[in-house]
């Protein structure tokens, strides 16, 4: 008993907001009273102590003055009763270098990542030699980044033995998966071939293409991506386009996209939506990255855009023919009504899916159609909330089941004994309002001082503090706004 009295005179307890543990490696040591969302939708528990080593949970123990981990863990953070998540899992996220011609230096995502609480990623294409590198970085903890899983893009059609050399050169390198976009039928089916033949799982945008959602049960996809090819499998015939429209141009192809989910055939998206869970489809909406189509005044008067956007995306983001998803130059407001409808056609389907036994997860697609990353991230899990799923739920397609569909499940994704210490403090309760992830300085709508914001995003056991990767966003913007001479926003 005597040499435990010793011993606890030399334990270091830390306050939450005590920022000397930002980027602090530590072998062993303990967060204290906090509120625990495991991540698979039961209801938050607490207070306890979760006790970290080598970057895995330990233990977890009721917290209590005497227990026996603070008589020994002689390094702690007493989170004082914040609310404890799983780290989040961003599952469409591109790593970009640089936007509209504008270099975007690293670590500028990955910050605005890891403050909003996302430890890891699933870069669905990204300039690919330099991700890898990034990625081999990211794991030997030589930067500050989230866990990288890469599944370099294979977009268009291809001839069998163009395709074929492409894979084959891309299974040398060390991905995690494919992705997929806008293929035609051929090229969808010996893709997939191949992918299942290297259990790659695959990721696959589908466009207005001859194959659409059925094709993906049928070839085992691991996720759609996005939507159109959902209710594309539901439809009559072809979609009622007007004589008109051509794909290539991106103000009609977006128009007509609001236009899709109501002509599909109720009963036969059931039909779809049944099948997709049935053969374990799993469904990546990325709500979010389409939100400008319905509310375009939100979207580019977003109060983070003030501090936090680089000057690279503002100019990306301008209505423009040539960059994707800037198509705002003919915006009406009757496509915004249709786009209110499609979401609510969309909500309905996603609920359908969820209790038919799909498994949907939460990506973001940052860095197109006014959507930061992180940001959009958090506004994300929010549409999820408003396409009628609880904040419990939410949580878990973004923890959880996106662990899961990374075939991760064994190891990310909960708090749980013997998974990795990946941990989002919130110093707030994210399961009364969402909103509360939000930076503090951001003013969430509630306009309580007192709580607010993410605390401290822990990624393998090592704690960053977000307020301190914020501000280092603060100035990285001001710096790249003053050297590109770009300020479009600010007032
Ligand atoms: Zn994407």
């Amino acid at each position: 008993m005597k040499w435990l009295m010793i011993l606890s005179l030399w334990v270091t307890s830390a306050s939450a907001q005590d920022t000397t543990w930002h980027n602090k490696k530590t072998e062993e040591w303990l967060l204290t009273n906090a509120i625990i969302v495991a991540g698979v939708g039961t209801p938050a528990e607490g207070p306890y102590d979760i006790h970290i080593k080598n970057g895995l949970i330990e233990g977890i123990k009721p917290s209590k003055k005497d227990n026996e981990l603070r008589q020994t863990v002689t390094q702690q953070l007493d989170v004082d009763g914040s609310h404890v998540l799983p780290g989040f899992i961003n599952m469409h996220a591109h790593m970009m270098y640089q936007r509209a011609g504008i270099d975007m230096a690293q670590p500028y995502q990955y910050y605005l990542w890891l403050a909003s609480g996302i430890t890891t990623i699933r870069d669905l294409g990204s300039d690919l030699e330099h991700s890898l590198a990034e990625k081999k970085k990211s794991a030997q903890g030589d930067i500050i980044a989230p866990r990288m899983f890469l599944y370099p893009g294979i977009w268009g059609n291809h001839t069998a033995s163009d395709l074929d050399d492409k894979m084959k050169g891309l299974l040398k390198k060390d991905i995690d998966g494919f992705k997929f976009g806008m293929m035609d039928k051929a090229t969808f089916i010996q893709a997939s071939k191949t992918a299942n033949k290297h259990n790659m799982p695959v990721a696959n945008h589908v466009g207005v293409e001859d194959m659409n959602a059925w094709d993906n049960i049928q070839a085992g996809t691991t996720t759609i991506e996005h939507w159109y090819g959902i209710p594309d499998a539901a439809l009559k015939g072809s979609q009622q386009f007007p004589g008109d429209m051509n794909y290539s141009n991106e103000l009609h192809r977006f128009r007509y996209a609001g236009r899709l989910w109501r002509e599909a055939d109720a009963d036969k998206l059931t039909q779809v939506l049944e099948a997709m869970a049935e053969k374990g489809v799993a469904w990546d909406p990325t709500l979010v990255i389409y939100e400008a189509s319905r509310d375009l005044q939100r979207a580019v008067t977003s109060p983070w855009y003030k501090d936090y956007l680089h000057p690279g995306l503002e100019k990306f983001f301008q209505p423009s023919a040539d960059a994707h998803g800037s198509f705002f130059w003919g915006w009406t407001s009757e496509d915004e009504t249709h786009w209110k409808n499609n979401y609510q056609i969309w909500f309905k389907a996603l609920q359908h899916f969820s209790q038919a036994g799909g498994t949907i997860t939460t990506g973001e697609d940052g860095g197109y159609i006014y959507q930061l990353y992180g940001f959009g991230y958090l506004r994300e899990l929010q549409l999820h909330q408003e396409a009628g799923f609880h904040p419990l739920d939410v949580i878990k397609h973004a923890t959880a089941n996106s662990a899961q569909v990374l075939g991760q499940g064994d190891r990310l994704g909960q708090v749980r004994v013997g998974h990795v210490a990946d941990l989002v403090v919130v110093n707030g309760n994210p399961l009364a309002d969402l909103q509360v992830l939000l930076p503090r300085n951001i003013k969430p709508i509630t306009g309580d001082e007192s709580t607010g914001g993410i605390t401290w995003t822990i990624k393998a056991g090592t704690p960053y503090h977000a307020p301190t990767l914020l501000a280092a966003v603060r100035d990285m913007v001001k710096e790249a706004r003053a050297s590109n001479q770009i300020n479009y926003l600010v007032d």
